[in-house]
């Protein structure tokens, strides 16, 4: 049972008097569909949080719509392995319609607004779709236009800009790493949210990994090698989380990367980019031969500009049980909503068989008592061959799964969980977990 499996705490449970109450969902006019619950999104979340409330047994043939304008489902995780060379991005991806299980109706369309106070959206067609309880999970957007230059660079084939961040842009990353024989490698990463915060470094070290086989770079003599290895990062350190923040330092040391730290990368002009400084300081300007570029992030315009929106524009949800704060029927989880951990697959297999028992407890007019941490991992590839597994929850505390298990120190990057991260990840995620069977930590569900 899928309830069994979620930490249950009735120090979680939320009065439905601290929110707003709902009448059961009408059909906005007779010709408008309703369903029990309407998922927003088929992306890790949406995907896992819909198969899970299937699973439980409670839902008819199209009691439950998941509605999402995508063709393809991409497991992203695995695009820093595509520009590591170590994985193609078409292997991590499947047509989403064919991972929508037959009883669940699906709207392949975009939604554009909400109407909370009537439980009903409204699709970018105009239609209507009313619901009883609404999960919202359109994931966060990445926006290169937050960086001038930035777009033009990365469609420019010789420009030696490139990016993980997206299905479009991963493929020239490996490419430009092996093109680069001699010069400036920069690699960059924003100030504020944006999706597994490891990521901009989990390529660099793939790239420096790879510049010292081909023996163009040598940490022990960065002067007398070919190619010079920069850092910028908009944050103050290398990782939010202080116990593996301190190893990633010391990494950096070891290998002779140059930080930048509080360096905001905002334009790219030719080779040159330019870096905002805080407190009014002089913006900074570098020369580069390659670039690896990461945009800001942020959520969709739609859950921004709605009533569901917090003041940094994210669902608003209850940082334990995932509901909204204001609507009794909305419910949020993954990084559209306003949860505040690292936005991760990883803090989805925590999330949502939270956010599930506590709407199906709610359906059935009892107390919430599912509660979430804050859970959330990083496997961080520090080289070819081995990964430091960072877990942690709310507070930056660490949590790990391993140090528990066999007293392993997991911020000492290991072989087993390169594995974890080249093989098991991505296999467990299209295997169960887009299928609602997997709860990360917790194991498998029923
Ligand atoms: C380069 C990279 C590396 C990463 N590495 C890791 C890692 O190592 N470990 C880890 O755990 N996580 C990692 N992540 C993060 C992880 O992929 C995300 O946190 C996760 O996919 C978020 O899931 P989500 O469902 O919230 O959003 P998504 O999976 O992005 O899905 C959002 C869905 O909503 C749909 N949508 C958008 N707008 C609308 C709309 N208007 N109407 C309807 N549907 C809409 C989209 O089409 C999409 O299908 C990485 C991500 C990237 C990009």
């Amino acid at each position: 049972m899928l309830g069994r499996r979620v930490t249950l705490a009735a120090s979680a449970a939320r009065s439905l008097s601290t929110v707003r109450t709902f009448a059961t969902a009408a059909p906005v006019s007779s010709t408008s569909p309703s369903h029990k619950v309407v998922v927003i999104g088929g992306g890790t979340a949406g995907l896992a949080i819909s198969h899970q409330l299937l699973r439980s047994g409670k839902f008819a043939q199209n009691d439950i719509a998941v509605i999402d304008p995508a063709l393809w489902h991409h497991y992203q995780p695995g695009w820093t392995l595509v520009g590591g060379g170590l994985k193609t991005r078409e292997e991590l991806r499947q047509p989403l319609h064919g991972l929508i299980d037959p009883k669940i109706k699906f709207y392949n369309e975009s939604v554009g607004a909400f109407a909370p106070e009537e439980n009903y959206i409204t699709l970018a067609n105009e239609n209507k779709v009313s619901y009883e309880h609404l999960v919202v999970a359109p994931g966060i957007t990445v926006d290169f236009g937050t960086i001038k230059g930035l777009t033009e660079a990365l469609e420019a084939p010789d420009s030696g800009v490139s990016s993980i961040y997206t299905y479009d842009t991963c493929a020239k990353v490996f490419p430009t790493i092996e093109k680069l024989q001699k010069g400036t490698a920069i690699f960059s990463q924003p100030a504020g949210v944006i999706k597994c915060a490891g990521a901009p470094q989990k390529i660099m070290w793939l790239a420096l990994d790879h510049w010292k086989r081909a023996g163009l770079y040598d940490p022990s003599n960065p002067a007398g090698s070919p190619i010079h290895i920069s850092f910028a990062t908009g944050l103050p350190t290398m990782f939010g989380v202080p116990k593996y923040s301190a190893k990633l330092e010391e990494l950096r040391k070891e290998r002779a990367v140059e930080g930048l730290f509080q360096h905001d990368l905002v334009a790219i002009e030719g080779n040159t980019a330019t870096f905002a400084r805080p407190d009014g300081k002089e913006k900074v300007t570098k020369q580069f031969d390659f670039l690896h570029a990461v945009p800001k992030m942020g959520p969709p315009a739609f859950v921004k500009n709605s009533a569901l929106a917090n003041e940094a524009g994210y669902v608003n949800v209850d940082d334990a049980t995932t509901r909204h704060k204001k609507y009794a029927n909305v419910w949020s989880a993954g990084d559209a909503s306003s949860l505040p951990t690292s936005k991760t697959t990883a803090a989805i297999t925590a999330e949502a068989p939270v956010l599930v028992r506590n709407l199906l407890q709610s359906m059935e007019g009892k107390e919430l008592d599912a509660t979430y941490d804050g859970y959330t991992s990083c496997p961080l590839l520090t080289e070819y061959g081995k990964v430091l597994l960072a877990e942690f929850k709310y507070g930056g505390e660490p949590k790990e799964t391993f140090g528990n298990w066999f007293g392993i120190d997991q911020a000492n990057p290991r072989r087993e969980f390169y594995y974890l991260k080249k093989h098991f990840f991505p296999w467990v995620y299209y295997q169960s977990m887009v299928k609602g069977t997997w709860a990360g930590t917790k194991g498998w569900l029923n």
